[in-house]
This record gives C-alpha cells, structure tokens and sequence, in this order.
C-alpha cells in the first residue's frame, strides 16, 4: 500500500509503497477515505531531540490519527455489527477492549494502550489503517469522508467544552483561532453560550471564526484583549479555553480571568513554563485540563453533525491527494490561512 512516511525532522515526508498491516482477530481494517492533517503531527514531525521533553519520531512513522474508512477486512472476533464496506471512523487507539477503562468508553486509559497515527502504530497518511473493532463507530449516510475526517478534532472541543463545565447564558473566552479554538468555539455556541469571542493574533484566522458565527474577534496583537472582551460583554468572561499551548498563555488566561472563574487549558505546551500562582490563587480560579475525548464524546459529534445541528464545514479548508500530500503537509507549518487540511488517499 502507499503510505506518508516520516524520514527525520526537517525533510518532507515520503510517499512510498510499504508493508499493508496485518489484522488481529479483534481490528479491522480500513480503506482510508479521509485523514485530517493535525497540527500535532505537524509539531511532532519537527522535533529533533528529547530536550524538550517530547522524543522525535522514528524514520517510517506514519501519522494520521483523524480518519475514517471503508471496512474491508474483518478479524474474527469482531462484533457482527460490522461487515465489509461498512463506513465507520475510529478512535486512534488499540487497546486491550476489556478493561474498565475501555469498558467505560475512555480507552487511551487503558494500561495495555498505543496509540495510532502518533509514533506508535501506523495511521491514517495511508492507504489502509487497522483499527480495534470496539473503538470503531459507524458513520451515518448523511455524513461524507471529510465531515468522518473531522469527529476527532470536534470530539476534542467537545471535551474541552465538558471540562469548562458551561452554563446556558455564560460568555466565553477562547485564545486561539486555530482548529481545537475553532472546534471548542462550535461547541460552546451549540451549549448556548451567550458570546463566544475568540482571540488570536493572525487576523486570517479570524476570519475563519467570524465565518462560524462568534460573537465577535479579537486581534491580540493590535488590541487589549480584556478591554475589547468588556466593550461587547460588559465583564470578563466567566470561561476561558486556553486553545494555543505556548509557554504564557496559561498566564494569560489566569490574568484574564475574573474572580471564581474557569479556565480550561486545551493547548498542548511541549516546552517549561511558569505561572505566577498568586494571580490564580487570589482570584480562586478553577483551572482544568483537557486532554483527547471518550468515546461518548465521538458518539455526540456524529449524531449532531448528522443532525446538521453542528457544522464544521468552514473549518474544512483544502483537501489533497497522495500527490501532492508532502509539499502540502510541510506548507501548512508557515500557512495562516488554512484550517483543516484533509488528505483523500
Ligand atoms: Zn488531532
Ligand atoms: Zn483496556
């Protein structure tokens, strides 16, 4: 099969021919029809050393963990609900099935877990991935291959969302108008808050969340991000997702947040960082963590988009081929334009 492969940091992936995977009497595999590029595989395959404390990729890695597919091969224990051709996603994990952390839905809990699509076992930058059968869901008819592509990057707003705990009628925060600020942003409109205003410092991208329907944007670079959140709101806001994950962004959510408020911080940040405690402390913030999404959380993102009750469409901007696939991924490391970029093998 043809897959993306990772050669070392620094140098394009390579499209080559490699080893199909070879299915366990409890995967299934499938046809890749759409992988969403992430911009995690985009910052892992940049990582030359451990210094940072996050190691490199080794050469032949395939990434991809935001896919969907075409079943075309069945192990022997799998649950007879599926059957060939059936079009399902899956989350991007192999685990043991059994335990209650893969019982309860949260399976990258699970001791026995590796991941998929993120330098563990190979993904979705391919023409097949394996998949455990009971991480897979069904697709609905209505949803094509890109919408399938984008379940995973909703599901982990959508956690993030859940984490923040919003009330109908709250006004939030985001700093960051990439794809995990844009994904939270849908989901705290769709929770009904009453703004949802998103900061960032690349006026492209808020173009992208003015054309989800936010409140309204903030360019933290050219404006004082409180000052403008308080013209349209009339106070700082009770939520604030922290969607950027550099070192002081976390600060910046603790200095904007007001007294008793929530903070959830979705940004992965790979380098050190410091917080001055004292802000946090006297304003007794409430600060979460959010990290990946369970399975109920996949559930709730395909029922609402095949319900057309969320939409993702805008954040869907170019899709690509093999062909083109290694140029487009290492552009997307300098593009400010671009959202979610999804590759149809
Ligand atoms: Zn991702
Ligand atoms: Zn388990």
């Amino acid at each position: 099969m043809r897959a993306a492969t990772f050669l070392k940091a620094g140098e394009d992936l390579v499209v080559k021919e490699v080893e199909a995977p070879i299915i366990g009497a409890h995967d299934l595999i499938l046809r890749v029809k759409a992988c969403g590029i992430c911009g995690s595989d985009l910052h892992m395959s940049e990582v030359h050393d451990s210094s940072g404390g996050v190691k490199p990729l080794k050469q032949g890695v395939i990434m991809g963990h935001e896919f969907c597919g075409e079943i075309c091969e069945l192990g022997q224990y799998t649950d007879t609900k599926f059957k060939v051709g059936d079009r399902v996603t899956a989350l991007p994990f192999v685990n043991c099935g059994n335990c209650f952390s893969c019982l309860s839905g949260s399976g990258h809990r699970c001791s026995e877990v590796s991941y998929t699509g993120l330098g563990e076992l190979p993904g979705g930058y391919a023409d097949y991935v394996k998949v455990s059968a009971h991480e897979t869901l069904h697709l609905p008819d209505g949803l094509d291959w890109n919408l399938g592509a984008m379940v995973e990057p909703l599901a982990v707003g959508l956690h993030s969302v859940r984490a923040a705990m919003l009330k109908a009628g709250e006004s939030v925060l985001i700093i960051g108008a990439g794809p995990v600020g844009l994904a939270t942003a849908l989901w705290c409109q769709y929770f009904g808050a009453r703004h949802v205003i998103v900061s960032d410092r690349v006026t492209e991208r808020l173009g992208l969340a003015e054309k989800m329907g936010v409140t309204a944007v903030i360019n933290a670079d050219k404006e004082n991000v409180i000052a403008s959140f308080k013209k349209v709101v009339g106070a700082r806001p009770s939520v604030i997702l922290e969607c950027v994950g550099v070192p002081g962004t976390q600060q910046l959510a603790i200095d904007y947040a007001p007294a008793g408020g929530r903070i959830v911080v979705v940004g992965v940040c790979m380098a050190p960082d410091t917080i001055l405690p004292v802000k946090a402390i006297t304003k007794e913030l409430q600060i979460n963590y959010a990290y990946m999404y369970n399975r109920q959380d996949f559930e709730l993102t395909l029922d609402l988009m095949n319900r057309e009750l969320i939409d993702p469409t805008p954040m869907i901007t170019g899709n690509v081929t093999f062909a083109n696939f290694p140029r487009t991924f290492e552009n997307l490391k300098k593009d400010k334009v671009a959202c979610k970029v999804i590759l149809n093998p």
